[in-house]
């Protein structure tokens, strides 16, 4: 279902007849008196096409399409990466990738030095909370900072089953988990960003969206999310708060739906993913009117609006470039995009994106140029025939990257000579090592387009992956290696579908094939060591995994790993390590799981029982965990709820004798004798073992 040609001309022939409306909206638009509360509202992969109020057809998107009316839409918001994380990096720091350091998914958390929007808010005596639906926001890469309450909590089954991209919930259940925040949140202005996840592939809405969407699925789960986002909206409506409330709705990037061979997002970037809907609902009093803005704004305005039409004041300006409701000049500047995906995670080249009014200009080995006046689909490259204008545009994107770039403070660890350095700043690239050798950056990146043919093989042979088809996999892969023997992200996939296999030699083996291409890659080091304990090879694996918490020490899993294998001969170690995974994600149910049962074995039952509580309140609630908190609740003579725990564990599993016994120990000190009596009976009945427990007549 892709819109025609006619159908975009329209909407910009729109943009621009409708750009007066916005006319000069104040520079400052603060409301006086009280502080209004500030929503931020992102669902995740939304084309700006899709939406009713960006004239899209046979999708309804009632909820979007009301705020929409009440506030300024965005005809040509431009996202500054098509990807989740770095995104939404962008969105709540007000700098550019390349300038907080956070460009794909590959690299390091946010670092401290770079402050959040919600940290400013938290600083001025908001209350403030996140809703995230997918792991790719999970806190440990350094966005939660700033947020009283940041609910990133997924099912353990899910980190158990899946791939760790594809960690995530529905609308439905962050819908409620927000409502649920906001209705026990104190009389005090609040800073509350929602993240909805769903349009995000696979497309799989649920009814009755599956059946009404059914030959465009895609466009279900858009109807889906705006139907859930409905039930905050009319929260927000009858407690009297809409009004009010400053909120903001965008998408983090679109996505291509085969538009230039790509499939989904972040390979390159086109307007099909950086072209994204944006609409402000200013609060009550603020001197923003509602209307339409047809000239091209960036998601790094977001930030500054957020503090401006709340009138807050704080350093995290000195970050900022810029707000929505410039002036004039401001509005003429052209807006910037960028991936590099492409590069970090394939050695290709990076790209990079200009837009104006009525161009895009895309630096690459083979630089692009659209009217997209003219051409909106964007087909017709102009660049080999207007060298003036690429010519412009190459120079404004070079000082562009010049203005504040990321420099990593750990540069002394790079192994990368001046030179290599040199050109890897040129590409825009800010992290201290590099995906490809210092020979391949000096003779020239091939060129994305030119590579569609192998990025498609790999995402393809990731499917096959994801339903455990290896073979499948491997078959699609090997012509790719055959061509590009260097790439490390391919011995890495076939390396993580072993482990799912438990087929522990192979993934050894492709795991130290990627590390042999990119040395710095902790997550490869974290699946290494796993293969190699499993292996036998415990010291080794030990060794890879101090070398990938120290590589990146918010690393959790590695963590996490490393307390696994230390358990066993050194729990006190053992012991630091969990606490370290549960200090950088507290929801991480597994370690919580497994640090209780480390305090358990060390007789620390007091200690062990707030975190079995935590596993089970993460789901991990089975028979044996329950049976564990019961003996925990009896050591520390808390009776009932050492009672209420070995119920719970014979609910599950009827027939686990060792519960049965703890319950009749349970009884037995409270002098309860029947019922101990009853219960040893049991444990003996179905083990022999504990017959001696039950007393003689
Ligand atoms: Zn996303």
């Amino acid at each position: 279902m892709q819109p025609t040609s006619l159908n975009r001309h329209l909407q910009l022939f729109l943009c621009v007849t409708l750009a007066a409306i916005h006319a000069h909206a104040a520079a400052n638009g603060a409301t006086r008196g009280p502080k209004p509360n500030v929503i931020l509202i992102t669902i995740d992969t939304v084309r700006a096409d899709r939406l009713s109020c960006y004239g899209a057809k046979n999708i309804q998107t009632p909820t979007l399409d009301a705020l929409a009316r009440d506030g300024v839409v965005f005809e040509r918001a431009i996202s500054q990466v098509p990807l989740t994380w770095p995104s939404h990096a962008a969105i709540l720091t007000g700098l550019y990738p390349f300038q907080n350091g956070v460009q794909d998914f590959t690299g390091q958390p946010l670092e401290s030095r770079f402050r959040s929007v919600a940290q400013a808010f938290k600083q001025q005596g908001y209350a403030t909370a996140a809703v995230v639906s997918a792991f790719v926001l999970d806190r440990s890469w350094g966005l939660a900072r700033g947020f009283d309450f940041y609910d990133d909590a997924f099912s353990p089954e899910q980190f158990q089953h899946r791939d760790l991209g594809l960690v995530d919930r529905r609308a439905g259940e962050s819908v409620t988990r927000a409502l649920a925040w906001l209705k026990r949140n104190p009389r005090r202005p609040f800073f509350f960003w929602l993240h909805l996840y769903d349009p995000h592939s696979p497309y799989d809405p649920p009814e009755p969206f599956r059946s009404e969407y059914k030959s465009h699925p895609y466009d279900g789960e858009i109807a889906y999310a705006d139907h859930e986002l409905g039930r905050v909206m009319a929260w927000l409506k009858q407690s009297r708060l809409y009004d009010q409330s400053l909120i903001v709705f965008l998408s983090d990037h679109g996505e291509s739906l085969g538009e230039h061979g790509e499939h989904e997002h972040g390979f390159f970037v086109y307007n099909a993913t950086v072209h994204i809907p944006l609409i402000v609902k200013p609060p009550a009093g603020s001197r923003i009117r509602a209307g339409r803005v047809s000239h091209p704004v960036e998601t790094v305005a977001i930030a500054p609006t957020l503090m401006n039409l709340a009138g807050i004041r704080d350093p995290i300006e000195k970050q900022f470039t810029h707000g929505l409701f410039g002036t004039v000049a401001d509005a003429s500047d052209d807006v910037y995009s960028e991936t590099l995906y492409p590069f970090s995670s394939f050695g290709w080249s990076p790209l990079h994106s200009l837009e104006t009014n009525r161009y895009q200009y895309i630096d690459a080995p083979a630089p692009e140029l659209y009217d997209v006046m003219a051409d909106p689909e964007e087909k017709n490259n102009l660049a080999p025939v207007q060298a003036a204008v690429v010519a412009v545009f190459k120079d404004k994107l070079k000082s562009r990257l010049q203005n504040h770039p990321f420099i990593p403070t750990q540069a002394s660890s790079s192994v990368l000579s001046p030179d290599a350095l040199e050109k890897l700043r040129a590409l825009g690239y800010v992290a201290s090592h590099s995906p490809v050798s210092a020979g391949v950056l000096a003779s020239g990146l091939p060129d994305p387009k030119s590579k569609l043919w192998e990025f498609n093989a790999i995402l393809e042979a990731e499917d096959a992956l994801q339903i455990g088809d290896v073979k499948r996999a491997e078959e699609i892969l090997s012509p790719v290696q055959e061509q590009d023997p260097k790439m490390y992200v391919i011995p890495f996939v076939l390396g993580e579908a072993a482990l799912r296999s438990q087929n522990w030699e192979r993934a050894a083996e492709q795991l130290q094939r990627c590390l042999d291409l990119n040395p710095n890659f902790d997550n490869a080091m974290t699946g290494l060591a796993r293969a190699l304990a499993k292996l036998g090879q415990v010291e080794e694996a030990k060794n890879w995994l101090r070398r990938a918490t120290s590589s990146n020490p918010e690393n959790y899993r590695a963590w996490y790993e490393f307390g696994l294998l230390q358990a066993g001969n050194d729990p006190g170690a053992a012991q630091a390590s969990y606490q370290k995974a549960i200090a950088i994600q507290p929801n991480f149910s597994v370690a919580q799981r497994e640090l209780g049962m480390l305090l358990f074995n060390r007789k620390n039952y007091a200690a062990a029982v707030p975190k079995f509580e935590k596993a089970i309140a993460l789901g991990l609630g089975d028979a044996q965990i329950h049976n564990f908190l019961g003996i925990c609740y009896n050591q520390t003579k808390q009776m009932q709820k050492s009672i209420r725990n070995h119920e719970a564990a014979l609910k599950l599993d009827p027939k686990m004798a060792e519960a049965h016994l703890n319950l009749g120990y349970d009884y037995q000190l409270l002098g309860q004798r029947k019922k101990a009596k009853d219960e040893y009976q049991e444990a003996c009945s179905l083990e022999q073992k504990f017959c001696k427990f039950v007393p003689p007549q």
